[in-house]
């Protein structure tokens, strides 16, 4: 279910432009407004659900679709051989800023761990 008043949800329907990389009938990916790598891109589910914490045991189609696109997208960025990060911030110590789950694939620059 869509939520009205969610910017990725809106996204995802196409009333806010975004630079789309993916889109089927279960995720969206599209270019991160505010890249924090030379590639970062967002993948999230077409459905709402504010985080992780709403996934549920019948999600494993929609997540494995995640992974998997996740994975081509990096390998398409030329990414598989270096390396990339798939990260899903939740609630506000890891710093979610937008409550619809979304996982960051980031890329194209070595990355420190553990993250800041
Ligand atoms: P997070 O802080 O983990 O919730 O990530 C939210 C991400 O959404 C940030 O990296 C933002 O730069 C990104 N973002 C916010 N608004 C937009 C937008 N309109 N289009 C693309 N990315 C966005």
């Amino acid at each position: 279910m869509a939520n009205p008043d969610c910017l990725f949800c809106r996204i995802a329907r196409g009333e806010i432009p975004a630079t789309i990389v993916h889109e089927d009938e279960l995720i969206v990916a599209f270019r991160d407004l505010a890249p924090q790598a030379p590639t970062h891109i967002l993948l999230i589910p077409r459905a709402h659900l504010a985080s992780l914490l709403e996934l549920a045991d019948d999600d494993g189609v929609l997540l494995a679709r995640l992974m998997t696109v996740a994975a081509l997208l990096a390998t398409d960025a030329g990414l598989d051989r270096s390396g990339f990060r798939l990260v899903t911030n939740t609630g506000p110590d890891a710093g979610q800023s937008v409550a619809h789950l979304h996982w960051h694939l980031l890329g194209g620059r070595p990355m420190s761990w553990p993250p800041g």
